[in-house]
């Protein structure tokens, strides 16, 4: 018997009203692991009718309580990582190693929630106008619906729910469809540090199940994460239905490697950062632009940082698993092809590459395109995959107007040993989130995460200060408690500070 994945609504698993399902897949194996339930619009209104019933009791518990539920929450999911992580690996594919550092950046934002005491404060101006005082105070937006993609079925979940829990709000989870176990796992966690039933449901599906939640009128914030295209639909059609949105989109992230840079500790992060999780992360590196006179040498030491990779299934040691589904390898090596036909250099070819791990897997080995240009697919496009292509560029400035055309906008870095430079990059750079010899360069918890251009639709990025913006709304209270003067001070002019 395949294993079923149900929703969890009210605090329990909670079967499907409907009959739609879909495989998931262990992709190091390519063998059904379970079918997932997708759910209904009637599934979706009972999980956000659960999350606006409990909304109003966690509103009003305390910040002592709904703090300490949050540090059992932290404890459980320090104590369960592996477990958490073995279940990414199953269905994501990435090496256990990679999971467990997605549930530690996980972790790290559940901690930065404990703080929610310190997060929450409003602000208090004393005699603001003559026996006048005006204070602020945050409050919960109400039910936040989190849509997230397969590349970090745990770590983006974990970006949105705790501050959103810690904020007092209550929440529906639609992950995705592809690796849905590591959700059901954090709603066991949930209700083992006891968070009241209601405050946090999961709903499986598809993009039924996502229109139910941009529509629907008693969902009030939305946070997505997921390719562009979506990102701009997911925007427009919650924004249309009066919801707060942040969806974060796709990129493409370039490393800038200048003629004084360490050339090993570039070649390092080049490899680390473009095939780490096969590439599957959106901050990958993809391009690397290498201004010349290096791009030889660096080419040269990438390619023979790759021959030492071992490919395979995540549980055995490797250092990079398959990709997450059949259709996606397909897609990504056509990309190969693409690439091939349009005149790039292919150093190295991962199409057939010889992987430690089941033939039925969704294999595909790490990729190097040297002499790639601009109009290219292979550079334009996101690929989502290993694939690595190298430009080369003349200069700095012809390096930063590269990076700066693109349309994407979500993380970049800069190889070099010229302090100056490096300052002057992160100035001229219009990308949100900057590397200085460090090639994924993402914000601990307590600074936000977000990109710009095409890689973000909305203002607020996520977790840090951002989230808690983004899960509160403020309130200012303007108070006057004069002693009682007989007879009356009527004044019909506008208010004014004296
Ligand atoms: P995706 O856009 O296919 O799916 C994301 C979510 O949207 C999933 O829950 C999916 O079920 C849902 N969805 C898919 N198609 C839909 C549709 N037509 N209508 C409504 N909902 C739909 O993304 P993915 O393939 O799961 O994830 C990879 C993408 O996510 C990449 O583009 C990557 O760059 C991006 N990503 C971005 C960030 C970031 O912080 N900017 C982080 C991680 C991933």
């Amino acid at each position: 018997m395949t294993r079923a994945i149900t929703h969890w609504i009210g605090g329990k698993p909670s079967d499907s009203d409907a009959d739609r399902s879909g495989s998931v897949y262990d992709p190091a194996t390519g063998q059904v692991s379970a079918t997932v339930a997708f759910a209904s619009e009637s599934d979706v209104d009972r999980a956000v009718a659960s999350a606006r019933e409990a909304f109003p009791r966690w509103r009003d518990t305390s910040i002592a309580n709904r703090t300490r539920v949050l540090f059992r929450f932290r404890e459980l999911l320090a104590a369960r990582a592996d477990d958490v992580a073995r279940v990414i690996t199953a269905e994501h594919g990435k090496v256990l190693s990679d999971a467990a550092g997605e549930v530690q950046r996980g972790l790290e934002v559940v901690e930065f929630a404990c703080g929610a005491g310190q997060l929450l404060k409003g602000g208090h101006s004393e005699n603001a106008s003559t026996g006048v005082d005006v204070h602020s105070l945050r409050q919960p937006v109400g039910v936040a619906a989190i849509i997230s993609p397969f590349n970090f079925p745990a770590m983006v979940p974990l970006w949105f729910a705790p501050l959103a829990i810690a904020a007092g709000n209550s929440v529906v989870l639609k992950p995705s469809e592809k690796d849905p176990s590591a959700a059901m796992l954090l709603a066991e966690l949930w209700a083992e540090a006891g968070l009241p039933d209601g405050v946090f449901n999961v709903v499986h599906g598809d993009k039924v199940a996502v229109d139910a939640l941009l529509t629907h009128s008693d969902v009030d914030a939305v946070s997505f994460v997921g390719s562009t295209p979506i990102a701009q639909y997911v925007y427009r059609t919650a924004s249309e239905h009066g919801k707060r949105v942040q969806a974060l989109g796709g990129a493409k992230n370039h490393m800038v490697v200048l003629p004084d840079a360490d050339l090993d500790l570039a070649a390092d992060a080049a490899v680390a950062g473009g095939f780490g999780s096969a590439g599957e992360r959106c901050m990958a590196i993809s391009a690397v632009v290498a201004v010349e006179p290096v791009a030889d040498a660096l080419v040269e030491k990438i390619s023979a940082r790759m021959a030492e990779l071992r490919v395979g299934d995540g549980r055995r040691n490797c250092d990079m698993g398959p990709l997450v589904t059949e259709a996606h390898r397909d897609k990504v090596a056509t990309y190969v092809d693409a690439g091939v036909a349009a005149g790039a250099s292919l150093v190295v070819d991962g199409r057939g590459q010889d992987v430690d791990g089941d033939p039925g897997g969704f294999w595909l080995g790490p990729t190097l395109f040297d002499s790639v240009e601009p109009s290219m697919s292979i550079y334009t496009d996101e690929i989502f995959g290993p694939v690595l292509s190298v430009l080369r560029a003349d200069s700095y400035e012809e390096a930063l107007a590269l990076v700066n055309a693109n349309q994407y906008g979500n993380g970049t870095a800069i190889f070099t040993r010229d302090g100056g430079a490096a300052r002057r990059y992160q100035h001229e750079v219009e990308v949100g989130m900057v590397g200085v010899n460090v090639p994924v360069p993402v914000p601990v918890a307590y600074y936000s995460f977000g990109g710009w251009k095409s890689s973000l639709f909305g203002d607020v990025h996520a977790y840090g200060p951002d989230g808690i913006q983004f899960y509160t709304r403020t309130k200012v209270v303007t108070s006057r408690w004069h002693e009682h003067v007989p007879g009356s001070a009527l004044d019909l002019s506008f208010p004014s500070t004296t």
